[in-house]
C-alpha cells in the first residue's frame, strides 16, 4: 500500500484499538508500525492484538512494524477499586506495599526499593508529573505524602522519582519474561524503557538473539549524557518526551529531541519523536494549534517517525488522530522549507561504496526525471543508507526477508516490498520495476535507479547501480547479464 509520505506514524495499540475492523482501519489511516505497550494488558490480550497485526499485513498484503514497549523500571502505582481518585491539594495520600485497591487515602506502590532509597522532602511525581507528592514520613513499607498538585490518579499511572537514585537493573522480572514472550511472537522491535547505559542495550540484545531489533527510549537524564555510546549499541531510538519531561525540565526537551533526531539521522538508524503530540485528541476530534505544530516540528527536523500514545491506544478519536498526523505530513512534506532544511542537513561521513552508491543514486534520481530509488537489502543496512539521504524520491526496499521489510517499515520514506530471492542482476532489475509500477510510483514510459550488492544474498555488499527502464522490454533488450 503506497503512501504519499515520508515520515511514519507509530500508532499505540489499546483498549481503543482492540478489534480487527479498528486496526485495520488505523493502518488504512496511516499507521505504519503498531506499538504494543507491555505496561498494559497481559499476554493473552497482546496475543490477540499481535494476531490481528498480522492477519491485516495479510489481507492488505504490506508489512507491518511491530514495537513491543518492555516496561523496564518504569514505577507504576497498584489499581484503585474505583478506577481512579481525585487528589487535591493538601490533602494526605499514603503509598504502601499493600496488595489491596486503592482509594482517596492509599495506594500500592510495588516498588520495595523506593521505599528503602525515599526520604522525607523528596518528591514524587505521578502521571507525567501532573501530580506532585510531597513525602512527609517514611518506612521499610510506606510513605505518607502530601498533595502539592493535585488531579486525578487512576490505575497503574507511573511514578518517577526525580531526586532519588533508584538502584533499578536495566530489565526487571517482568521485562525478561515479556521480552521472551514478544520475541517468541515474532515483534520486530522491541523498545527498551528507561535505558541508563549502553549496557542495558547489550544485555536486552543478548536476550532478543536476533528475533528483534532493539531501539532505546531516552527517558532518563542518564541516557541524554550516554547518548553516543547507546545510538552505537542501539538499532533505533525513541525520543521519549514524557518521562524525560519528567525527569529533566521540561524546556530541556526541544533541544534534546533536535540533537537526538539529527545524531540519528547521521547514524543512520531511526528516530521516533513520542509522546502527547496529539494529546488533546484522547478527548476532542481536533486536535490544538500547538499540537499540529509539535507534530510539524518533528517532521521538519526530520524524524523517522512520530508516534500516537493514549490517542489511539485509549482515546476517543484514534482514526482520526493517525489522520490528523497523516495531513500534517502532507503539507509539511510539500513545503519547499522542509526539502531546504532537509537538504541542508545532511552532513553523514561516507565511508563505504555502499556510502558512495546511495548518494550517486540520490544524486541520480534528484537530477534527472527518476521516479523512485529501489535498493535490494538482506539486513535493511543498505536501506537505512538511502534512507539517510533523505532523497526527495521515494524508496523502494526490496528485500526476500520478511523479518528485514517489517523492520524498515519505521523508516524515513521507505516503502517495503518483500520479493523472491533473486541471483541474478537482471531479475532484481525486473523485479524492482515491477514493485515500482505496483506501488504506483512508475510507468512504462518512467525510469527508476536501482541499487544491489553482486553477489547476491551477501548482506553488506551493495556494489551496483542502475539506472533502469521500467518497460520490461527495455530491461530485457539492454542487458546482458
Ligand atoms: P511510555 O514512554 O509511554 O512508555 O512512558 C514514552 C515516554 O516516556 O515518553
Ligand atoms: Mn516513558
Amino acid at each position: 500500500m503506497r503512501r504519499h509520505r515520508k515520515v511514519k506514524i507509530v500508532a499505540t495499540l489499546g483498549p481503543a484499538s482492540n478489534d480487527y475492523e479498528m486496526i485495520r482501519a488505523l493502518f488504512e489511516a496511516g499507521a505504519d508500525v503498531f506499538r504494543l505497550n507491555m505496561s498494559h494488558g497481559d499476554h493473552s490480550e497482546i496475543a490477540a492484538r499481535h494476531a490481528i497485526i498480522r492477519k491485516v499485513e495479510q489481507d492488505l498484503g504490506s508489512p507491518i512494524a511491530i514495537l513491543a514497549d518492555l516496561q523496564g523500571p518504569k514505577l507504576r502505582v497498584g489499581t484503585f477499586a474505583n478506577g481512579e481518585e481525585e487528589l487535591v491539594i493538601g490533602q494526605a495520600f499514603r503509598l504502601d506495599l499493600k496488595d489491596e485497591p486503592g482509594s482517596n487515602k492509599r495506594v500500592l506502590l510495588p516498588h520495595k526499593e523506593i521505599f528503602d532509597a525515599l526520604e522525607p522532602g523528596a518528591t514524587l511525581l505521578v502521571n507525567d508529573g501532573k501530580i506532585r507528592l510531597r513525602v512527609k514520613d517514611c518506612g521499610r513499607d510506606f510513605a505518607d505524602c502530601v498533595v502539592e498538585v493535585g488531579g486525578t490518579i487512576s490505575n497503574r499511572k507511573g511514578v518517577n522519582v526525580p531526586d532519588v537514585v533508584l538502584p533499578l537493573a536495566a530489565l526487571s522480572a517482568k521485562d525478561r519474561k515479556d521480552l521472551e514472550f514478544v520475541c517468541e511472537l515474532g515483534v520486530d522491535w522491541l523498545a527498551l524503557s528507561f535505558v541508563q547505559r549502553p549496557a542495558d542495550v547489550e544485555e536486552a540484545r543478548n536476550l532478543a538473539k536476533g528475533r528483534a531489533a532493539i531501539l532505546s527510549k531516552i527517558e532518563k537524564p542518564a541516557a541524554v549524557r550516554a547518548f553516543d555510546e547507546i545510538l552505537a549499541a542501539s538499532d533505533g531510538i525513541m525520543v521519549a518526551r514524557g518521562d524525560l519531561g519528567v525527569e529533566l525540565p521540561v524546556q530541556n526537551v526541544p533541544p534534546i529531541q533536535k540533537q537526538l533526531v539529527r545524531k540519528c539521522r547521521e547514524a543512520a538508524k531511526p528516530v521516533i519523536v513520542a509522546t502527547q503530540m496529539l494529546e488533546s485528541m484522547i478527548e476532542s476530534p481536533m486536535p490544538t494549534r500547538a499540537e499540529v505544530s509539535d507534530v510539524a516540528t518533528a517532521i521538519y527536523e526530520g524524524a523517522d517517525a512520530i508516534m500516537l500514545s493514549a490517542e489511539s491506544a485509549a482515546g476517543d478519536y484514534p482514526v482520526e488522530a493517525v489522520t490528523t498526523m497523516a495531513n500534517v505530513a502532507k503539507e509539511v512534506e510539500s513545503d519547499p522549507t522542509y526539502t531546504e532544511i532537509i537538504e541542508a542537513s545532511r552532513k553523514a561521513k561516507r565511508k563505504s561504496v555502499a556510502d558512495g552508491i546511495v548518494a550517486a543514486a540520490r544524486e541520480i534520481a534528484e537530477t534527472t526525471n527518476i521516479k523512485a530509488i529501489a535498493c535490494f537489502t538482506q539486513s535493511g543496512t543498505t536501506a537505512l543508507l538511502v534512507a539517510r539521504e533523505r532523497p526527495r524520491v521515494p524508496i523502494i526496499a526490496l528485500t526476500s526477508i520478511e523479518k528485514t521489510a517489517r523492520r524498515l517499515c519505521l523508516s524515513w520514506g521507505t516503502s517495503c516490498v518483500i520479493t523472491e530471492n533473486v541471483d541474478r542482476f537482471k531479475s532484481a532489475v525486473v523485479n524492482a520495476v515491477r514493485a515500482a509500477k505496483a506501488e504506483g510510483l512508475a510507468t512504462d514510459t518512467d525510469m527508476i535507479v536501482v541499487t544491489a550488492g553482486v553477489p547476491f544474498n551477501t548482506p553488506g555488499s551493495t556494489n551496483i547501480l542502475r539506472v533502469a527502464p521500467c518497460d520490461e522490454r527495455l530491461i530485457y533488450s539492454s542487458h546482458h547479464d
